[in-house]
């Protein structure tokens, strides 16, 4: 085996977790990509990170479940022998008004965006703590700062990212593991290619810079908090968002 460092992207088969693994990967990682159901995108991922030289492996599993997650993680921890940077990107929304949201939305939401994270670290954290080293990086929203109308349920589980970013943080701080959370802004993929053009022009005018995010804006945020770079940085948000959140 080699010395490489391990790192697993959750939901990196495309958008955000696609760049962040393929930009971990240019950065030497060996880069374990998670997905749920089919795997072709992201062994389409995998395919272009070893064209480039780089090193990736597929792990397909739902991250909402607490059973699945740790045996998907012991497997990965027991195969790569070591696992040093956890980036928790896996998410989803279903969105839609208070008054018509139905329980299941809610709960499945809450599921694999908060759920998935604490689960991932959970299993992870533990491997972290006897290596006495480790970087987390958790993906929240900037609609975890500001709400936003139509996503109770997905701005209340990015919310909850940032308390357990911040708690987890504090917990795991003296064995020298970092966990930092990052708030993208709108970003162009699949997720936000499904609204409608008056909603993102809408989106837009919010935001200073002027344009929409590109998920490789994203992903440099992240590679730089996984960096030596980095190393004093815990319990942070860092907004990847053109001034949306100002
Ligand atoms: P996307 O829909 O393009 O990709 C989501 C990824 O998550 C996919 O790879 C999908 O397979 C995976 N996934 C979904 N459910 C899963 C599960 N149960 N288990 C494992 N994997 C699962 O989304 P994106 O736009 O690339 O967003 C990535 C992350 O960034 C998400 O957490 C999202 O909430 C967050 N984010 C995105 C934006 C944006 O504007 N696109 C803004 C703020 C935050």
């Amino acid at each position: 085996m080699s010395d490489k460092k391990t790192a697993l992207v959750t939901g990196g088969s495309r958008g955000i977790g696609r760049a962040i693994a393929l930009k971990l990967a240019a950065e030497g990682y060996r880069v374990v990509i998670n997905c749920s159901g089919n795997t072709e995108r992201a062994e389409q991922v995998k395919v272009e990170i070893e064209k480039n030289g780089g090193e990736a492996h597929v792990r397909a599993w739902d991250v909402s479940s607490y059973a699945d997650t740790e045996t998907a993680m012991k497997e990965i921890i027991k195969s790569f022998g070591s696992l040093d940077v956890l980036i928790n990107n896996a998410g989803i929304t279903r969105d839609g008004l208070l008054m018509q949201m139905k329980e299941a939305d809610f709960d499945r939401v809450l599921d694999v965006n908060l759920k998935g994270a604490f689960n991932t670290i959970r299993f992870a954290s533990r491997q972290m703590l006897k290596q006495r080293a480790g970087r987390i990086v958790n993906l929240s929203s900037v609609v975890a700062l500001r709400g936003n109308a139509g996503q109770l349920n997905y701005s209340a589980s990015k919310a909850g990212i940032i308390g357990l970013t911040k708690s987890a943080a504090k917990e795991l701080a003296s064995r020298g593991i970092t966990v930092n959370a990052v708030a993208p802004g709108f970003i162009e993929t699949e997720m936000t290619e499904v609204l409608s053009d008056e909603v993102k022009e809408e989106s837009r005018k919010n935001i200073p810079l002027g344009r929409m995010g590109q998920a490789e804006d994203v992903a440099a945020a992240v590679a730089w908090l996984v960096s030596d770079s980095a190393a004093y940085i815990t319990g942070q948000v860092l907004c990847v968002d053109g001034g949306m959140a100002m």
